[in-house]
C-alpha cells in the first residue's frame, strides 16, 4: 500500500506531496486524513504530514516507509481534504495552509503548573501563521518556533516553549514587544457556552413577512432543493428567528446546519438564541475559546454529536457531515474575507460546499453587499425582503448636522455639535442611554510639526504613528512599535510639534467636561485589548448610571439595548473619504447599522449624523433608510467606472526586506502580464508594478500590481503560472495574490 503525504513544510508555500510505503503493521490502521510521521531528506529527519490519498502503486521506486501514525483518527475528513485542494488552487496557497484551517488546534498542553507563566497569541492564528513564515524566512528561528508552537497550542507555559520548542526568553520578549503574544500568570480557560444558564425558547408565530420566506425555505428543505437565497431584512425584522425556524426544520429532516456570523457579532446574546432553541445540539466556535475547548467543539462536530455549528468565518471548515443549510448573517461584513493566506471569502467557500452537498445557501443582511444584491437582481439568488421591524416599532428619525455651520455660525469648536449636545442632555435627563460612534479609520491622532510639516512616521512602516495621551507616547498601529512622544521636530528642530485629529480619548474628555455627572464608557482597540474586554464594557453599559457608550466600529454592531434611544455619528466624512471603490457601500451600511442601535425598545429612537458634506447622497439615503435607492444609484456608478460586480480586481503584492529585490520581482511579474496582455483581452486594465500606498510595513518593502479583469476564472491560468514560478524560485521575496481584497493599502 502507498500513501501520498503532504508534508508540513514551513519553508515553502508550494506543496510537497510525496509517496510513502505503508508498512504491513500500519495498513489496517491508516486512512486518508490521518497525521503521520515520515522520514524526509537525505538525513531522513522525521517530518509531520497528512495522508491525502491511499493507492496501490506508485510511479516511483524505492519508497521510504511511514514511520508512525499520529493519533487514532483522521484529523481531516476526505470531503474537507477535497475542499482544501480547491482552496489552494483558487486562492493561490499551499494545500497545507488550507488544511491548517480545517484541522483542529493542538491537542493537549500536557502540563499544569498553576503558577507558571503562560504565553498566548495576541493575534489571530491566521495572522500568526503569516508572521511566522516571514520570521522564518528572515532567519528569526527562535521567534518563528515560538509562534509555531502557539499556533498549534494557542497557550503554552513559557518554560516549555523555551526548553522543548527551541524558543528563548529573549525571543518571547521580542514577540511580546511587537504585540504578537501576551505573557500571563494563568491560562484562561473558557467554556464555549454554559447550557444550564440558557433559557429554553420555542418558535414564535411568524409575522406576515417572516411567513413568506419561512414557507419558501420549508418547501426547499422538504424537496431537498439546492437553492441560493438572499434575505434583505432591516435590523430587528426578525431574520434570526427565520434562521432558527429553518434550522429546526433542517434538523427534523435529519440534516445539519452551519450558521456563520461575523466574529464581532458572536456575542453571548447571539449564542443564547441558538443554545436556547437547540440546547446541546449546538457547537460554538469562536476565537476566545481555549485550545482545549475549541478542540472539544471540533471533536463533537466530527463525531456527529451536534446538529448546528455557530461560528465565525473559519467555522465554514467544520467537519460537519450531511449539511442541509448554510447561513451567513450580515453577509456584507468584511470579516468574511480572510486577509491572510488562504485569502478566501467565506461566501465563495459556502457556495462551493452548498453546491457539493446539495444544500441551501442563505445570505442575509440589512444592507447586502452591492455585489450580492446585484447577483440576486440577476437571478443568481432568490431575493426576499423584510422591511418592517417585527414589533412595527418605527425606524429611528435621523437628522443631519452640517458641521461647517458649527464653526462659523455657532462658534462651536467642540467635536460635538450643539444639536447633539442638547439631545445628549435630554437623554441624561430622562435616564435614557446614548451611543456615540467615532470612525477611527484615517482619523486617529498623529503628530506633526507646525513649522516644517514633518509628520512623525514609524521608522519601520511608512505610516504616521498614533498619539496616545495617557502614556504620552506614539505607537504604530501596524507593527506596535512605540516611542515616547517627541518634543522637538526630528527634521527641523522646532518645538512646535502638536498632535492633530480627534481620537476617542479626546472625545471622552470632552464628554466629561460637558456632562460632568454622566457615566461615560469608552470602547475601542485600547480598552478592549484584553480577552473579554469587549463583553466587560457591554456588561457595564447595561447597568444603571452608565449613560453614554463612546466607541469605534465596535459599537456599531449587534448591540441590542432597549434603553438606547439616541445614536450620534461624530464624523461621517471619514468613512466616505476612504480611497476605495466600496467607500459608499461601507458608509451606507455603517450609518444604517449604527443608527439601527437606537429605539429598539418601546421608546422611539433618533440619530444624528454630523458631517461636513450634508448633501452627500449616501448620507441622504441612509437618513431615509432607503437601501434600494442607494443600490440603484451605486450600481450605476460601479458600471460606469467598471468596478465589481462588473469585474474582479486582482491585487498582486510582493514584499521583502531588500527593496531592489522586491522591485525586480514585481517587474518580472509585470513583464509576464504584459506578454499575456499582448495575446489576450481577458485583462481590462493593469496598474503598476510600483510601490503600494503604504510602501513599507515592519521593514518590508511592498510593491503591487493591480489587475482588473472580467473575472478571476478567465485569468486563473496566468495567475497560477505567476504563483508557481515564484514559489519554485525560492526568492526571499513574498508574493500574494488576492482577489477583491478588503483593503488595498
Ligand atoms: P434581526 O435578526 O432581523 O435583527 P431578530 O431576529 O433579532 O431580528 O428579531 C428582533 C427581536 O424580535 C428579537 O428580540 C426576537 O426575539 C423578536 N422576534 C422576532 N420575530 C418574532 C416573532 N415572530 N414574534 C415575536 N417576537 C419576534
Ligand atoms: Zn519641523
Ligand atoms: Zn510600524
Amino acid at each position: 500500500m502507498i500513501a501520498k503525504v503532504v508534508l508540513n513544510n514551513k519553508e515553502q508555500n508550494i506543496d510537497q506531496i510525496f509517496d510513502y510505503q505503508v508498512p504491513e503493521s500500519l495498513q489496517s490502521k491508516l486512512s486518508v486524513g490521518m497525521r503521520v510521521k515520515v522520514p524526509f531528506g537525505f538525513r531522513n529527519n522525521a517530518v509531520e504530514g497528512i495522508v491525502v490519498e491511499l493507492a496501490q502503486s506508485s510511479e516511483f521506486k524505492k519508497l521510504k516507509p511511514i514511520k508512525q501514525i499520529l493519533g487514532n483518527e483522521p484529523v481531516c475528513l476526505e470531503k474537507i481534504l477535497k475542499l482544501c485542494l480547491w482552496i489552494s488552487k483558487k486562492y493561490f496557497c499551499s494545500l497545507y495552509q488550507a488544511i491548517r484551517l480545517a484541522t483542529p488546534p493542538g491537542m493537549t498542553l500536557g502540563i499544569d503548573e498553576k503558577t507558571a507563566k503562560f504565553v498566548s497569541l495576541a493575534i489571530d492564528t491566521e495572522t500568526a501563521f503569516t508572521i511566522k513564515e516571514e520570521l522564518r524566512a528572515k532567519g528569526a528561528v527562535a521567534r518563528a518556533r515560538i509562534l509555531e508552537a502557539l499556533i498549534m497550542n494557542d497557550n503554552m507555559p513559557l518554560a516549555k516553549l523555551v526548553k522543548e520548542r527551541g524558543g528563548s526568553y529573549e525571543a518571547v520578549r521580542g514577540l511580546q514587544k511587537s504585540g504578537y503574544v501576551t505573557v500571563e500568570i494563568q491560562q484562561v480557560v473558557r467554556k464555549a457556552y454554559d447550557e444550564e444558564k440558557y433559557e429554553k425558547t420555542t418558535a414564535y408565530t411568524p409575522t406576515d413577512e417572516q411567513k413568506v420566506i419561512i414557507e419558501h425555505l420549508y418547501d426547499a428543505i422538504e424537496n431537498e432543493k439546492k437553492e441560493r437565497i438572499l434575505l434583505r431584512g432591516v435590523t430587528g425584522s426578525g431574520k434570526t428567528e427565520v434562521f432558527l425556524q429553518a434550522i429546526e426544520r433542517v434538523i427534523e429532516k435529519g440534516k445539519n446546519a452551519i450558521m456563520l456570523v461575523p466574529e464581532i457579532s458572536l456575542t453571548p446574546q447571539m449564542v443564547q438564541r441558538f443554545v436556547g432553541r437547540f440546547g446541546n445540539r449546538v457547537a460554538v466556535i469562536h476565537s476566545a475559546l481555549s485550545t482545549g475547548e475549541r478542540f472539544d467543539q471540533w471533536n463533537k462536530i466530527k463525531k456527529g454529536e451536534v446538529r448546528v455549528v455557530v461560528g465565525a468565518r473559519s467555522a465554514i471548515f467544520s467537519p460537519m457531515g450531511n449539511i442541509g443549510i448554510i447561513i451567513l448573517d450580515e453577509e456584507h461584513e468584511n470579516s468574511y474575507k480572510s486577509e491572510t493566506a488562504p485569502r478566501y471569502h467565506a461566501i465563495d467557500v459556502a457556495e462551493k460546499i452548498a453546491d457539493d452537498e446539495n444544500a441551501i445557501l442563505l445570505l442575509a443582511s440589512a444592507t447586502p453587499s452591492v455585489t450580492e444584491y446585484y447577483k440576486a437582481k440577476n437571478g443568481e439568488y432568490t431575493l426576499f425582503e423584510m422591511t418592517k421591524r417585527y414589533n412595527e416599532s418605527a425606524m429611528p428619525q435621523v437628522d443631519i448636522v452640517d458641521m461647517r455651520g458649527e464653526l462659523f455660525e455657532n462658534k462651536n469648536r467642540s467635536p460635538l455639535s450643539l444639536k447633539l449636545q442638547s439631545e445628549i442632555q435630554k437623554n441624561l435627563d430622562r435616564g435614557e442611554k446614548t451611543i456615540l460612534f467615532l470612525n477611527r479609520r484615517g482619523y486617529s491622532t498623529f503628530v506633526s510639526c507646525r513649522e516644517c510639516g514633518e509628520v512623525i512616521n514609524c521608522p519601520e512602516c511608512s505610516i504616521a504613528m498614533t498619539y496616545h495621551k495617557k502614556k504620552d507616547s506614539l505607537s504604530c498601529h501596524y507593527c506596535g512599535y512605540t516611542i515616547q512622544n517627541v518634543t522637538e521636530c526630528p527634521a527641523c528642530g522646532s518645538k512646535y510639534v502638536k498632535y492633530f485629529g480627534t481620537g476617542t480619548q479626546k472625545i471622552e474628555e470632552e464628554l466629561k467636561r460637558l456632562f460632568p455627572g454622566a457615566g461615560v464608557l469608552r470602547m475601542d482597540a485600547d480598552t478592549t485589548s484584553k480577552k473579554g474586554g469587549h463583553e466587560k464594557i457591554l456588561d457595564e453599559f447595561r447597568k444603571k448610571g452608565e449613560d453614554i457608550l463612546l466607541g469605534t466600529q465596535m459599537v456599531t454592531k449587534g448591540l441590542d439595548f432597549h434603553e438606547v434611544t439616541l445614536v450620534g455619528v461624530l464624523a461621517a466624512d471619514t468613512s466616505l473619504a476612504v480611497d476605495d471603490f466600496r467607500a459608499n457601500e461601507r458608509s451606507f451600511s455603517l450609518f444604517t447599522q449604527v443608527c439601527g442601535r437606537a429605539g429598539r425598545g418601546e421608546r422611539a429612537g433618533r440619530a444624528i449624523i454630523q458631517t461636513y458634506q450634508p448633501y452627500n447622497t449616501t448620507i441622504k439615503y441612509a437618513k431615509n433608510h432607503d437601501y434600494t435607492a442607494f443600490y440603484e444609484n451605486e450600481i450605476i456608478q460601479r458600471k460606469r467606472l467598471n468596478y465589481p460586480p462588473f469585474c474582479d480586481i486582482i491585487y498582486i503584492m510582493v514584499t521583502g526586506e531588500d527593496e531592489a529585490e522586491v522591485s525586480a520581482c514585481a517587474d518580472g511579474i509585470g513583464d509576464e502580464i504584459k506578454r499575456y496582455v499582448q495575446s489576450n483581452n481577458n485583462i481590462l486594465s493593469v496598474l503598476g508594478p510600483g510601490p503600494a500606498p503604504i510602501e513599507k510595513i515592519r521593514n518590508n518593502y511592498r510593491y503591487r500590481i493591480l489587475l482588473k479583469c472580467k473575472s478571476q476564472d478567465n485569468v486563473q491560468e496566468l495567475l497560477t503560472s505567476i504563483y508557481e514560478n515564484h514559489e519554485k524560485s525560492r526568492k526571499k521575496v513574498f508574493l500574494s495574490i488576492d482577489t477583491n481584497p478588503v483593503n488595498m493599502f
